[in-house]
């Protein structure tokens, strides 16, 4: 099997109401890459990722997705507010066809990787919103992604809290090394994360920057308060500028 998890080549989309979300797109994103996304808003990122998960489909070009299990998390938890945190993480495992006893085990599991193994019998709303998207983010990890999509998922919360949220993506990315596209409006954000950010334009979204991130490995929260970081954070920011002016 190819490592090769996206191919998106010469991608448009354009709406039946007539709007185009997208031009002339290019992204391959290979497992063992985590690519994030900025734009402005309105620019297509949450189109791409549609197109990217399979659910939605491009009205231009090719878009090829190589990858068998998809994970997609959005800025909404979504949880199921009467089930369990257990429960809503056993969700997905179910739709798999797997047992109620595996169901619950795989569920488990996850909740250990996010740290909230002691929260399995609470109920979403006695939780924060960081821990619901922890509970999120572990209902998508019980189905072992090789493709994890992610659509402003950290936007609602405070900084701390998106901070701490994204070292446990980074730490879950350098264990499992599945492919990845974050979308972000945080720069610092995108550039923690990723192995390459994608500048967007203004709608139609096109790329205008792909900026490659040379840190390597597990990142650590110093790594925000380089010298290396801060140019390249300045270099996406300019270029965002430019496509929110436009
Ligand atoms: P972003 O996520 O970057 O904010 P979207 O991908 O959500 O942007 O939307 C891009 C453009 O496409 C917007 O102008 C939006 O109004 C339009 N759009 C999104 N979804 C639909 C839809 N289902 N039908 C028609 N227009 C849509
Ligand atoms: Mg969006």
């Amino acid at each position: 099997m190819s490592d090769l998890m996206l191919d998106f080549r010469d991608v448009s989309l354009t709406y039946p109401g007539g709007t185009t979300a997208l031009a002339s797109v290019g992204l391959r994103v290979a497992r063992g890459e985590f690519v994030s996304v900025v734009g402005p808003s309105g620019c297509g990122k949450s189109s791409l990722l549609r197109i990217a998960s399979g659910l939605g489909t491009a009205t231009g070009g090719e878009a090829v997705v190589g990858a068998e299990r998809v994970g997609y998390v959005f800025q909404d938890a979504t949880l199921l507010p009467w089930l369990s945190v257990l429960d809503n993480v056993a969700l997905f495992p179910r739709l798999t066809g797997a047992g109620k006893a595996v169901r619950r085990e795989q569920a488990r599991a996850a909740l250990e990787t996010v740290g909230l193994a002691d929260f399995a019998t609470h109920l979403p709303h006695q939780l924060s919103g960081g821990m619901r998207m922890r509970v999120s983010l572990a209902r998508s990890l019980t189905l072992e992604p090789d493709l994890f999509l992610f659509d402003e998922p950290f936007g609602a919360l405070d900084e701390l809290t998106r901070e701490l949220l994204g070292e446990e993506v980074a730490r879950l990315f350098a264990e499992r090394r599945f492919a990845g596209v974050f979308v972000t409006h945080s720069v610092s954000e995108a550039l923690y994360l990723s192995t390459r950010v994608l500048v967007m334009s203004g709608r139609p979204g096109r790329i205008t920057d792909t900026v490659e991130v040379p840190f390597a490995g597990e990142r650590t929260p110093a790594l925000r308060f380089t010298p290396e970081f801060g140019a390249l954070a300045q270099r996406i920011s300019t270029g965002l500028r430019e496509g929110y002016a436009a």
